[in-house]
Formats: structure tokens, sequence, C-alpha cells
């Protein structure tokens, strides 16, 4: 049979057209058919219409080997996905008596009457291969028109049902019919956008077919995607790794702080590595630094503690910022930073004070500080740093979640120094 190399998701339902749900369900089985290797170059909604399901069919199966549907498999009037589809791939729908059986027990056992529409669930495309439902009524099938080189595969549509007859049927389906399969690793990379990532390795980029290596932008950080293609696990990892190598050599190279990472779980390794703990001073962020940080497991071993000091008093009384610096220079500038650093690290006993303040919006900006001003500083026994972001006014949650990540990034450049 022929290898299925190309797919497209056609998901069923009025209810997603018109954006009463969110097409959770192409999310996922797009991250699927990619980690399968399977390309997929279009994705459709239709509302519950036949006429216009077959025509989006039709074009779906001029450009892709197979379609992968979801919705429309109940028992009501407007459900006709499978209708559809088995009379445009040629197949009769006949009782599938297991399936009948299975529904009949499912009534049954909570004493129900079982309709006329119900039964309809069972009725089954002759020769399809049928997928057990073992979250909830409707079966799926998938259909193979030889001749026309093409496959259907129907799906329920809640993401309940969905999601486990793709695993445990699709999948296997669907390797069986490929020769190949994709694996990703992202490279983290902080201090540098996207244009700039893309301008200094665009040859790269454009050059390299297997592996693949697409920027994407997130707040405040790149990530690269370098995706290899072939026949197991260790052999698109080796060809991924050499591209790292590679990348790693370009002017990018510095700015890259970790494969598969995250900025918090950098900084705990790294801290957990060096045997070192760190004591968190918060003003703007409130304590989302901390937050981050004791998401990571393993952060118990290299958190000492966190001040979240919002007040100006809590600054000098905790922390020891001296109250002329707040006076004459505001809670937002560099000598408050860097004392809050130290004051938190020298409270707490630990070998690094992070600290953070700034004016993350809508108010309280000046022409000098403008919203977005955001100053971050870290404290050793070696020395103090501190650096002055000018954050984007995209919106209070957009200031704070950069800052946090320039915060983390700064401590982890300190102790990596170390
Ligand atoms: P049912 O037997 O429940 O009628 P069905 O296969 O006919 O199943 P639909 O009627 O199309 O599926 O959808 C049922 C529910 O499943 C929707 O109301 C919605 O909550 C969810 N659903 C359907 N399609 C999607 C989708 N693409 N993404 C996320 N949820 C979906």
């Amino acid at each position: 049979m022929k290898n299925i190399n190309c797919a497209e998701i056609l998901c069923v339902g009025t209810e997603i057209l018109i954006g009463d749900i969110v097409n959770t369900n192409a999310a996922y089985i797009s991250q699927r058919l990619a980690s399968m290797g399977i390309n997929q170059y279009h994705q459709g909604v239709v509302g519950d219409n036949p006429e216009r399901l077959k025509g989006f069919l039709k074009g779906a199966f001029e450009r892709a080997d197979a379609v992968i549907l979801t919705g429309g498999l109940g028992p009501t009037y407007d459900d006709l996905t499978k209708e559809t589809v088995a009379e445009l791939l040629g197949f009769k729908l006949e009782l599938h008596k297991p399936s009948f059986d299975r529904l009949k027990e499912y009534f049954d056992s909570r004493k129900i009457v079982m309709t006329e529409n119900n039964v309809k669930q069972a009725y089954m495309p002759a020769g399809g291969i049928v997928l057990q439902n073992n979250c909830g009524t409707a079966p799926g099938v998938i259909m193979v028109n030889e001749e026309m080189g093409k496959t259907a595969i129907l799906l329920p549509g809640p993401p309940r049902e969905m999601k486990p007859m793709f695993e445990e049927s699709v999948v296997p389906y669907l390797l069986s019919r490929t020769d190949s399969i994709l694996v990703s690793k992202n490279i983290n990379i902080i201090g540098m956008g996207e244009s700039s990532v893309e301008n200094e390795i665009i040859d790269i980029m454009k050059n390299s077919l297997n592996p693949t290596v697409a920027p994407y932008a997130l707040d405040g950080e790149v990530r690269l995607r370098v995706t290899a293609k072939g026949k197991e696990v260790d052999e698109c990892e080796e060809i991924i790794d050499k591209m790292i190598e590679r990348l790693r050599g370009t002017a990018i190279g510095k700015y890259i702080y970790g494969i598969d990472t995250t900025p918090e779980k950098a900084l705990v390794e790294t801290l957990l590595e060096n045997n070192m703990k760190i004591a968190v001073a918060e003003s703007c962020t409130g304590g989302l630094v901390t937050g981050k940080l004791t998401s990571v497991s393993g952060a118990s071993g290299v958190l000492d503690g966190s001040i979240v000091s919002y007040a100006n008093e809590i600054k000098a009384k905790l922390l020891n910022v001296d109250e002329d610096i707040l006076n004459t220079k505001g809670a937002v500038s560099e000598e408050c930073a860097l004392q809050m650093a130290e004051g938190v690290r020298r409270l707490m006993g630990a070998d690094v004070g992070l600290s953070i303040t700034g004016i993350a919006g809508p108010t309280g900006g000046t022409p000098e500080k403008p919203v977005g001003t955001v100053f971050v500083a870290v404290s050793t026994k070696d020395g103090s740093e501190c650096e002055r972001l000018t954050i984007r006014n995209n919106g209070r949650e957009y200031i704070r979640t950069v800052s946090v990540k320039n915060a983390i990034m700064l401590a982890l450049k300190n102790v990596r120094k170390n």
C-alpha cells in the first residue's frame, strides 16, 4: 500500500467555524503528524454541511495522501462525515455487528433506550478499518481506496475521545504506512532578536534541508527549532547535534543559553552544579521570578528564599536600601536594584542575590523612566552588576514576563562566570 507522506486535517463542526470552540484537535493532530514525519501543507474547518465537506475533501485528496477528519460522527441528523466520505471513496455503509453490540451494551447498562439515531453510529463502511471508541459511543474508521491511493481517517470530535483513539489506533496505523520520523530540538537564545538571529544564519537556514532550521520568537527570547528527518531517532539526533555545533560556531553562539531548556531550568541546574544558593528580592514582578525558579524540580536545593519588597519601607527595612537613594534616585533606579540584590544576599546568607525593580505600567512612567524601564541586578561576593532594560510597552504582563526572563538570565550569566 502507498506510503502516507502528506496528510491534511479537516475538522468538521459549525461551532468551530463560528468560534464557539477552539480547534484543539487540529493542534494536537498536527503535532503528532510532525513527530511522525508526515508532512502537512493545508488544514481546514468546515461546518456541518455535506456539500462543503465534499468540496474540501475533493481538493484535499488531490493534494494529500490522507485526510484525517474529526467530528460529525455522532448520532444526530447533522453528523454526516461518515456518509459523505464513504460516498466519495466508494464505500457502502452496513451494520457493523461488533459496534452495534458495544453500543447496545452501553445503552442497556445505563438503562437508556437506544434510538434509531444511535444505531446509525454502528453503520460502518464495508471494508473499512473500524476503530473502537473506549471513551464514548461513536467508533472511528479508516477508509482506504487503493485505486485512488487515498486514505481517510475519521475520528470523533470530543478531544477526550479523539486523543485516546488517535494514540491507540491511528499512530500505529500511520507508522505502518510511513518510513521516516521527524525529531526536533530547540536551541534557546536570549539577548538577540529574531531578525538578527535570522540575519546571522540565513545561509545555513536556506541551504540546509535536513535538518531544517527555523527561528521563532517568544516573549523576550528566540528559539531555533532544528528538525531532522530519518529512519531512527539516533540517526536524527546525530544530524541535529552536528547542526547545533555548527550554529554554536556562528555569531549567535554566545547568545545560546541551552538546548530544550528554559532560563529558570538552566539557572537552577547551573546553581546545583556549582553548589550555590540564590536569594531573590522582587518589586514590580511581585514574586514571579521566585515562582519560575520554584517551578523547576530541584529548586529547593538552590533557593534560600525571596522577599517581595513592593513598598519603599520594606526595601529600606528588610533589604537595607538607603532612604537617601529611595528619595533621590527613586525605587526604580540602578542604585536601588544593586542595594536590593546585595541586601537580600546578605540577609539570607546566599551566594547570589538577584533583584528586580521597574515600571510595569500602564501608569507610573516619566520621560526619564518610561513604562518598561526595569533594573535587574545581581550581587555575589565578588561584586555586583546591574542592567537597565527598556522593554517595549506591550502591556503590564508582557513587561513583567520579559523582566523575569532577563533577571534570570543575568543571574545565569554571573553564575556561569563563577
Ligand atoms: P458526538 O457523539 O459528541 O456528537 P461527534 O464526533 O459528532 O461526537 P461533534 O458533534 O462534531 O463530534 O463534536 C462534539 C464536541 O466535541 C463539540 O461540541 C466540541 O466540544 C468537541 N469538539 C469537536 N471538534 C473539536 C475540535 N476540532 N477541537 C476541539 N473540540 C472539538
